[in-house]
């Protein structure tokens, strides 16, 4: 299996194996690395795979994808990624909801949100990939973050050989319990500041950094090398994939659906990484019948899926679920490149680039059409939703995962398609605690583990043990830069 750039509108493109498009992250022309074709599963992969359990799912999908890596090594990887002892009660458990809503809990690990579940394994292909490509300069991992990347991939990250990581989040842009996360995080190759502006500002300003070859240079004689852990890398991407295979799988052997019955999916979206990561899965054969994009008031994907207009010139909001507070949702670029090419991609995201917005043009948009519906909730209809889940059928969840539950009604309500649905829950309520608290009217607390411990015992759920030991632990990051002053960061860190 090779991998190429979105972008590369040459006659005969680069082609590259897994190993090195995870460790170059982002390709040299500005373009996320794809694979050449999208490996088909059969009826009798499909029976295996449900006989597996998650490591092995990881490690058995893994290898379609990663096929220069030794098996032995994926698969011993994805013991270590997945125990017990890293995701108590197992990797992505299934809570049922009302009505045919399957709520996929991809927050078990050790730092409350989905994100754990690529970068868990990712610094680990990024180990294996150093190695099999004879390198011998450290991978410094740079960062952005809305919240959650950052502290899963210092948790991923910290003291792993070979690798050092800095995290820049944009420093209004991120929950308490978020920032006192990372900047408690400890190891002694990890380095955390953060950047004035929003999220697009700190991923801009990484991108800037992968992009400028002057800086490759200098690092280079310095004897680094920039990595990324977002989810324009390769490696945060292919590990998603898996866990909506394991679903199905989990709802088959349950007897809640019998095999090849048709699911929807319903992903909470920012980055448009995750539900790339599901349409993957679709593409290699799950039965999908329709993905719904859910949006929070930062709702360009939704305009983009009605209008076929992508416009990121709009005011950006804050919103109670702030990993999803991002205007240049960069995955889509990878749904644009395989539905409608290179050139096409490359043009379109110049445009972006240049103007702030670009339309995609009719045909691409009705296949799209064909796969996603995108639907939004703002902040009020968030919180309701979050209280008509608790109150209802006494299922607390978090901010993110509201957004997509109350998409699910929505979209029910306009289409009367009942078809049941994966719906991705993609954070522990207890790390968005104070507007969880407000939306199911429990009294404002100013200090975190006050609110914490009142959720707690108020709904009777326990707080998740990541979250409850990093209350008491010394603040280490305290830098705010500007960022024009990022690059200078990994050169003193
Ligand atoms: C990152 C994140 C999202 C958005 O995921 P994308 O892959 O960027 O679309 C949604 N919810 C939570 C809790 C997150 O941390």
């Amino acid at each position: 299996m090779k991998y190429r750039s979105t972008r590369d509108i040459s006659k005969n493109p680069v082609y590259i194996t897994s190993a090195e498009a995870i460790k170059q992250g982002l390709a040299p022309d500005g373009g996320l690395y794809i694979p050449e074709s999208f490996p088909a599963l059969t009826h009798g992969d499909f029976e295996k795979l449900c006989a597996m359990d998650y490591a092995e799912r990881a490690a058995f999908v893994l290898g379609l994808f990663l096929d220069d890596y030794d098996k032995d090594a994926l698969l011993t990887s994805c013991r270590e990624a997945y125990s017990e002892k890293r995701f108590p009660g197992g990797a992505a458990p299934i809570h049922e909801m009302n009505d045919g809503i399957y709520s996929l809990e991809l927050w078990h690990g050790p730092t409350s949100a989905f994100k754990d579940m690529a970068l868990q394994i990712m610094p680990r292909l990024l180990s294996l990939a150093l190695q099999m490509t004879g390198e011998e300069r450290i991978a410094h991992i740079l960062v952005a973050t809305s919240g959650d990347t950052g502290k899963a991939a210092l948790e991923g990250y910290s003291d792993v050989d070979g690798v050092k990581i800095t995290v820049f989040y944009p420093v209004d842009g991120v929950s308490r319990m978020q920032k006192h996360q990372m900047q408690t995080t400890l190891g002694s190759n990890v380095y955390v500041a953060a950047v004035r502006g929003n999220f697009d500002d700190a991923q801009n300003g990484v991108k800037a950094i992968f992009s400028d070859k002057e800086l490759a240079k200098r690092a280079n004689e310095a004897g680094f090398f920039f990595g990324s852990a977002n989810s324009i890398n390769w490696g945060r991407l292919a590990p998603q994939i898996v866990y909506y295979i394991s679903a199905y799988c989990d709802l088959v052997n349950s007897g809640k659906i019998a095999h090849s019955d048709k699911i929807n999916v319903c992903v909470p979206t920012g980055n448009f990484g995750n539900i790339f990561a599901a349409y993957i899965a679709k593409m290699m054969g799950l039965p999908v019948n329709r993905f719904i994009v859910a949006s929070n008031s930062n709702n360009v994907l939704t305009d983009f899926i009605n209008t076929g207009v992508y416009d990121r010139t709009r005011e950006f909001k804050k919103t109670i679920s702030p990993s999803m507070d991002i205007l240049i949702s960069s995955n889509l670029e990878r749904l644009l490149f395989t539905l409608g090419g290179a050139d096409l991609t490359a043009d379109l995201m110049a445009e972006l680039k240049e103007n702030g917005k670009y339309t995609a043009p009719d045909a691409l948009m009705n296949t799209l059409r064909e796969n996603f519906s995108g639907y939004f909730m703002d902040e009020d209809e968030t919180k309701a939703a979050i209280a008509d889940s608790y109150k209802g059928q006494g299922y607390l969840i978090d901010p993110h995962t509201a957004v997509g539950y109350g998409c699910v009604n929505k979209y029910r309500a306009e289409t009367a398609d009942n078809t049941p649905v994966i719906l991705a829950s993609t954070a522990s309520p207890y790390k968005f605690a104070p507007a969880v608290a407000e939306a199911i009217d429990l009294p404002e607390n100013e200090d975190i583990f006050a609110c914490l411990t009142e959720l707690s015992k108020a709904t009777g759920t326990e707080i998740p043990a990541p979250l409850a030991n990093t209350l008491g632990m010394e603040i280490r990051f305290t830098e705010v830069l500007d960022p024009r002053d990022m690059p200078t960061v990994p050169f003193r860190v």
